[in-house]
């Protein structure tokens, strides 16, 4: 089991990042491990690069002092990604590039690390779990509580997916335990829209498509719909979910226009398709129910090339179901 705390021993500067368009789990592990090290590591410089998220997260201790602009430093003694591989890094990769030594803690489905010290996991259903394990449970504290519980909320969608076990129900246990108010931070973080964000919800559920006999949906916001209502790519989470909660859907798709030709792409499953290898196939990754990547090409490109893959994978579930 990695040791957070030898790896980390004599290091004077220690950076934290996650993904590009940081999510629950990414804010609550980066926020959680950096609360952490401060604590257990007071001589050290302990610092957190991500672009800046969503404003729903600002409860969560550190958030203010997140660094989003990314200036040119020094090499870092310890530099760590969490919850992604070094691609999807943004411009936070050059500081993981140059460190003297880099540390991968991730639960996305994967081949390799991406560290000089690895530790991944695919079956945990959130990086938060991950860190929560490599923490010493007696240095944690109300505000590692927060944070951590966040992640792990967004990851498994409030303890409903199929990631959740017995072990994410009694790491939530412990962290109610920390005297956090978990029903306004469910409330605020995951169910809580802005009236905008409910308006563009809307729109996408009466434009959506349904397509492969009604087993797969697909919904679209172009650039020009986000200009109209002031809005970012940040007030487009959870429309994926909405999509995939529709009677007989097997498989959502969600995607929104990042550039004249281009779209990123959210995808979500019941039970019978993988995900995450559809979006792989397309240079994306996740896991087997939530995965995403982004694509090239017109609205109809994108949605016929991820037609094919996912109805390959539903006649290979349905004709394995009959023999
Ligand atoms: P979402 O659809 O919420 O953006 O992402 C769903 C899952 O897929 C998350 O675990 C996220 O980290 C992963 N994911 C989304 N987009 C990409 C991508 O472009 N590349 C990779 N490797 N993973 C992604
Ligand atoms: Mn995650």
């Amino acid at each position: 089991m990695l040791d957070l705390l030898k790896e980390c021993r004599g290091a004077g500067r220690i950076g934290i990042s996650g993904h590009t368009r940081p999510d629950g789990d990414c804010v609550g592990a980066t926020l959680g491990l950096w609360m952490y090290l401060k604590k257990c590591l007071p001589e050290a410089s302990v610092e957190v690069y991500l672009e800046k998220p969503a404003e729903i997260f600002q409860k969560i201790k550190g958030y203010d002092e997140i660094i989003s602009d990314f200036p040119v430093r020094e090499p870092f003694d310890v530099f760590f990604a969490l919850d992604t591989d070094a691609e999807r890094m943004g411009d936070a990769g050059k500081y993981f590039r140059s460190a003297k030594k880099t540390i991968n803690i991730d639960h996305h489905l994967r081949q390799s690390g991406s560290g000089d010290v690895n530790h991944l996991d695919p079956s945990s259903g959130s990086t938060c779990e991950l860190i929560y394990d490599l923490m010493d449970e007696d240095k944690m504290d109300r505000d590692i509580a927060l944070a951590l519980y966040t992640g792990i909320i967004h990851d498994t969608g409030v303890f409903q997916y199929s990631c959740t076990t017995p072990a994410t129900m009694q790491k939530g246990a412990k962290l109610i335990g920390f005297g956090i108010d978990f029903p306004e931070l469910i409330q605020e973080t995951f169910y809580q829209k802005t009236y905008v964000q409910a308006q563009i919800l809307g729109r996408a559920l009466m434009e959506s498509i349904r397509f492969l006999d009604g087993r797969c949906i697909v919904s679209s916001v172009d650039r020009k719909t986000l200009d109209f209502y002031n809005a970012s790519f940040k007030d487009l989470e959870g429309i994926v979910n909405q999509l995939r909660n529709i009677k007989g859907v097997e498989c959502a798709v969600f995607m929104y226009q990042t550039g004249v030709l281009e779209y990123k792409i959210s995808l979500r499953s019941s039970e019978k398709v993988n995900v995450a290898e559809v979006a792989s196939f397309f240079g994306g990754g996740g896991h087997a129910r939530a995965a995403g990547c982004t694509m090239t090409g017109t609205f109809h490109d994108c949605v016929n090339n991820l037609s094919a893959r996912i109805e390959a994978q539903l006649n290979d579930y349905e004709s394995a179901g009959v023999i």
